[in-house]
């Protein structure tokens, strides 16, 4: 029976067994996972560190009996440490340190992303961490248990930056956002940006934008952080949420090519240089839809679709990857910010000629209870009209994420902006108005001209 052999057991490397065990049951699917959680959404984390998920254990997509129940062989706690490709093997150690070599016919690696380490001195103490397995999550959590800090510095104003923000408010905590950019998430325009920051100000946590930390050190029970403009935090923990890199190391080890940022280079099929040899999730480079070339925007969402793709081709499948749009979304407090597509910049690097335009609409008819401000942004191409991107802001009851999907699906499909006001949206007075925000904001972009 062909053998494939699947590194990592997160939202790729399972994607990838599941899609393959359901095309092709000829194939022996092996998943090695090095931790003991396979298949769990650690985008879940921050909700279970505020307390909104009960149990760490549902935020598993699925139990290991139930991956078993499909055919997949699950070996947890085994690391693979290196691939031969000539030999067609791979080295594994398993939790009790023995090693031992895997044979394959087909490799997906599957390895993730693993966070930045920022370069500032002193994030090797107690009190500070990083987030992005469910051991780094039990750490957390045992800390904040066992000292019931007063007041937290999250590093880092990206989306898991500002849900841990959230998250440690909603703990009762007093907490404080260092941001090195000079506006809270930096996928977002500044204007927009703003909006974010006074939803985290109105909710008692305090913004510091344009100030890179430098240091932390410890000061009796308190850690001290300090950095440029003057900053100087006594604080009881530190969470560092500086963005992530590949985990590419094992891979690059085997010859496989990678590029971006370290990430493996994959073509649209998920093959890499090296034969037999597949790649999916956040350790590759994602080719981007608009562009037409790779870039790096690693993302759960963009995962489960890379894996999916891999797992059919690397049982003998023909999938392509259609291509990422960068379509993300994050709640933060009681508002929701949301993008797709290409920014102004990002546009404009590309060689296109984009026009930006800001609307800011009621989110639905205002005589029906609980209208608040929704903000959009629709980027598209002055000369040719094409939809380019849009980022919304607004309350958590606005369907912000409808909105922007509505966007992504233009975007999938490359319509002009313009053409936006043909699609055939829904209206009730308690969710939207008879022209949708989207239709309002794409009928600005063009009056803008
Ligand atoms: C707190 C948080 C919130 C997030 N929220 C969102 C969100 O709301 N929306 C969204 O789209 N994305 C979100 N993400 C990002 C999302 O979780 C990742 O994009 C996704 O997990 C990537 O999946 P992956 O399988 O590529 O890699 P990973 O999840 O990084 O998993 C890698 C896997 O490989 C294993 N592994 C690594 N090296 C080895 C080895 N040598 N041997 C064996 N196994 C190995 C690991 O144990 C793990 O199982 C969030 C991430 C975090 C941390």
């Amino acid at each position: 029976m062909p053998h494939l052999l699947v590194i990592g057991g997160s939202d790729a490397g399972i994607s990838a067994a599941l899609r393959a065990r359901e095309v092709n049951p000829a194939f022996e699917v092996t998943v090695v996972v090095a931790d003991r959680y396979p298949n769990y959404s650690i985008c879940g984390l921050p909700f279970w560190l505020a307390g909104q998920v009960s149990d760490w254990r549902d935020l598993a997509h699925r139990t290991a009996g139930e991956l078993e129940g499909q055919g997949i062989r699950l070996l947890l706690e085994h690391t693979a440490q290196a691939i031969d490709p000539a030999g067609g093997t791979v080295a594994v150690i398993d939790g009790n340190g023995r090693s031992h070599h895997m044979a394959y016919d087909r490799l997906v690696i599957g390895t993730g992303a693993v966070p930045v380490r920022p370069r500032i001195e002193g994030l090797d103490q107690p009190g500070v961490f990083f987030l992005r397995t469910m051991a780094d999550g039990f750490a957390l959590e045992r800390y904040l248990t066992a000292h019931v800090p007063a007041s937290a510095s999250v590093i880092g104003a990206g989306y898991i930056g500002l849900e841990m923000a959230d998250a440690l408010a909603h703990r009762g905590i007093e907490v404080t956002v260092v941001e090195y950019l000079p506006s809270m998430l930096g996928t977002l325009d500044p204007s927009l940006g703003r909006v974010v920051s006074q939803e985290l100000e109105r909710n008692g946590v305090t913004v510091r934008t344009g100030v890179a930390v430098e240091a932390i050190t410890r000061r009796e029970q308190r850690l001290i952080v300090a950095g440029s403009e003057g900053l100087r935090l006594e604080t009881d923990v530190v969470l560092v949420a500086a963005g992530v890199r590949p985990e590419a190391g094992l891979a690059a080890a085997a010859g496989v090519q990678t590029g971006q940022k370290g990430a493996i280079v994959v073509n649209q099929a998920m093959e890499t240089n090296v034969s037999d040899v597949y790649a999916a999730g956040d350790c590759v480079e994602t080719y981007h839809h608009l562009l037409g070339r790779n870039v790096y925007l690693p993302l759960g969402s963009t995962a489960y679709k890379l894996g999916r793709v891999v797992g059919e081709n690397a049982v003998g499948g023909e999938a392509r990857y259609a291509g990422t749009l960068g379509t993300q979304v994050v709640k933060v407090f009681d508002l929701v910010a949301a993008r797709t597509g290409l920014r102004d910049g990002e546009a404009s690097a590309a060689g296109l000629n984009p026009r930006t335009v800001q609307t800011e609409t009621w989110d639905h008819k205002v005589y029906y209870p609980g209208a608040h401000t929704l903000y959009l942004r629709i980027t598209g191409d002055r000369v040719t009209g094409q939809l380019l991107g849009a980022q919304i802001v607004g309350h958590r009851t606005a369907e912000v994420s409808k909105r922007v999907d509505v966007v992504a699906a233009a975007l999938f499909n490359r319509m002009a902006v313009e053409a936006l006001n043909d699609v055939d949206l829904s209206y009730t007075p308690p969710l939207s108005s008879p022209w949708d925000a989207v239709q309002m904001a794409a009928q600005a972009w063009s009056r803008s001209a």
